[in-house]
């Protein structure tokens, strides 16, 4: 599904009887490896994805703030200075709140937003819809590090998500159809062209989940108690170290082992990135899977044969992608082929779906 960008400012007046000030595009994100290891210094590798969020703002008088959401029912009305309020509209009135903070909005707002992202899928709606509505208000100019940081504090404090910054750095500096390498404890990020004969998929298991559950918080928690026992600032400085150092708890042991491991990987892949080795890619997305399955325990029995029978009708690497839990599943193909690809993967799995 796309979103026509053209039709968002008359569906804006459509909703509020008025024209909108501004429009702004945020992408959704697909990440291809580095799958919790951000909110851990790692470096990740992330691509924007071609469809997202269109939305359209204007400042309004009065001290409440009117959203609407062309996939939810009602006109969200959010008093200014108000906390979240659970309901869908939180990420825009986080963003509302944070632009006010900042100085870049007086007053309330009025907002409409399409989105192509499925919600809580893995691809990041949330990061893109906070980023969409900051756009609205951020100074030209403004650096993508200050944009990606200020829409994690949104998620963090506003919302109360404890997420790292890859989603907001991989939507708010987007390159199409390259992989960003990202270091999540520098910032410094640099676009790697996707090779020349590679293709990318994403597919939807059919699975939903929310990110705001007790799972996602839970290995936030487990992999901060493994940081703080091992005394280490950073879980990705245990890359390549053999034999990694042991915790009472032998949870922790898995969830430091995915994460030392993952940092290895994602490494190994900008080497096959470079190289355009299509198998050595493909592998350590399914190493990577394993992990994630086996050590992180992020994964579902129905993500895990999707990721198998991906790979069996002729993807080159499959693995869940996203915090995991259900969603999408991103895929590595050879180019030209996921017409064919995914007509023999579809028939085996009636409630996934292709995105991408
Ligand atoms: P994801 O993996 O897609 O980021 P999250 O659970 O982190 O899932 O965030 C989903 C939340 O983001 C939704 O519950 C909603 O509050 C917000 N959101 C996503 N898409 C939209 C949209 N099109 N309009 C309004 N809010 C949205
Ligand atoms: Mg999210």
């Amino acid at each position: 599904m796309t979103v026509e960008r053209k039709d968002i400012p008359r569906q804006f007046a459509e909703s509020f009887g008025r024209s909108p000030d501004v429009t702004t595009f945020a992408p959704g994100r697909v990440n291809l490896l580095g799958e919790h290891i951000d909110l851990h210094g790692g470096h990740v590798l992330p691509m924007a994805l071609p469809f997202g969020i269109c939305l359209a703002a204007a400042s309004i008088r009065g001290g409440e703030d009117r959203i609407k959401s062309a996939q939810f029912e009602d006109i969200a009305r959010h008093s200014c200075g108000a906390p979240k309020a659970s309901h869908w509209s939180d990420y825009v009135a986080g963003a509302l709140e944070a632009a006010r903070a900042q100085g870049w909005l007086k007053g309330a707002a009025a907002i409409y937003c399409d989105s192509a992202i499925p919600v809580g899928a893995g691809l990041s709606s949330s990061a893109a819809t906070i980023i969409a509505t900051l756009k609205a208000f951020a100074p030209k100019g403004l650096p993508v590090t200050e944009l990606a940081k200020l829409a994690q504090t949104v998620e963090n404090q506003y919302i109360g998500v404890p997420c790292g910054i890859m989603d907001q750095m991989a939507i708010a500096a987007p390159a199409p159809g390259e992989i960003l390498l990202l270091n999540c404890r520098s910032l410094d990020f640099t676009p790697l062209p996707l090779p020349q004969g590679w293709e990318v998929a994403v597919v939807h298991s059919g699975q939903h989940r929310e990110l705001a559950d007790g799972r996602y918080h839970q290995r936030v928690e487990e992999t901060e108690a493994a940081r703080q026992a091992l005394k280490i600032q950073y879980l990705t400085d245990l890359a390549g170290r053999d034999p990694l150092p042991k915790l009472d708890s032998a949870t922790l042991t898995r969830r430091v082992r995915h994460i030392a491991s993952e940092q290895s990987r994602v490494l190994l892949a900008v080497d096959a990135i470079e190289t355009a080795s299509t198998e050595s890619f493909g592998a350590l997305m399914q190493q990577g899977h394993m992990s994630m399955a086996r050590d992180f325990e992020a994964s579902t029995p129905e993500i895990d044969q999707l990721v198998a029978d991906a790979v069996t009708v002729g993807a080159y690497g499959a693995r869940i992608t996203g915090a995991g839990f259900g969603g999408c599943i991103v895929a590595l193909l050879a180019k030209g082929k996921k017409h064919e690809w995914w007509q023999q993967l579809g028939k085996h799995h009636p409630s996934a779906s292709l995105l991408y």
